[in-house]
């Protein structure tokens, strides 16, 4: 994914909290006075669910906020306290908030929101069955995934000839979809 916004760092990609010290889970960090409410920086931004249909990391579909508990959030923030050395998932409110760059914030989540959506709608599209893999045609590119030496090869075709064709390879090919999403969105120039 991308990084888009003003004070982000190179992605780290760990939404899951394996190789890191996660904040423990309270119900609302809001109202300890101990708890730092400022001084956070957005280290990476994911939807959860789309983390997860790649068969990257362990998480669920959904994770509460860890600052004020709100449940259930797809779209979240990996904040970093650099002080404190405090880590913390939260959702879009709390980021705002804790990072002190709401506005930022606010379009880096409408951003992520609306390619969710589109994954949600190219999640639904059928893929034909070939005797050499998978193909989705859709109105501006083919897509093909095609089994090799156990993994699998994607392949995106721009119907435009003036567009490159885009290469991505999965280890899974529920991976290898989530992989075609991504090309396909590269190639449309979008994220
Ligand atoms: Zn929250």
């Amino acid at each position: 994914m991308s990084q888009k916004g003003s004070n982000m760092t190179t992605t780290t990609k760990d939404l899951t909290g394996a190789g890191k010290q996660v904040h423990a889970r309270s119900a609302n960090n809001w109202s300890d006075p101990a708890f730092p409410k400022s001084g956070w920086v957005i280290e990476d931004v994911a939807d959860l669910k789309l983390e997860t249909d790649s068969g990257i990391g362990v998480c669920d579909h959904y994770k509460n906020c860890e600052m004020c508990g709100h449940e259930h959030i797809r779209y979240a923030a990996a904040l970093f306290h650099p002080e404190k050395g405090l880590e913390l998932l939260a959702g879009r409110r709390c980021t705002g908030r804790l990072t002190g760059i709401p506005d930022d914030v606010e379009s880096l989540f409408r951003a992520m929101r609306l390619r969710g959506q589109r994954y949600d709608r190219f999640k639904k599209k059928a893929w034909q069955s070939l005797p050499e893999g998978i193909e989705l045609s859709l109105r501006d590119a083919t897509i093909s995934v095609r089994p090799r030496r156990g993994m699998w090869d994607v392949i995106c075709t721009p119907k435009a000839k003036d567009k490159a064709e885009r290469l991505g390879g999965a280890d899974t090919l529920e991976e290898a979809k989530k992989v075609a999403f991504d090309l396909y969105e590269v190639m449309k120039g979008r994220w």
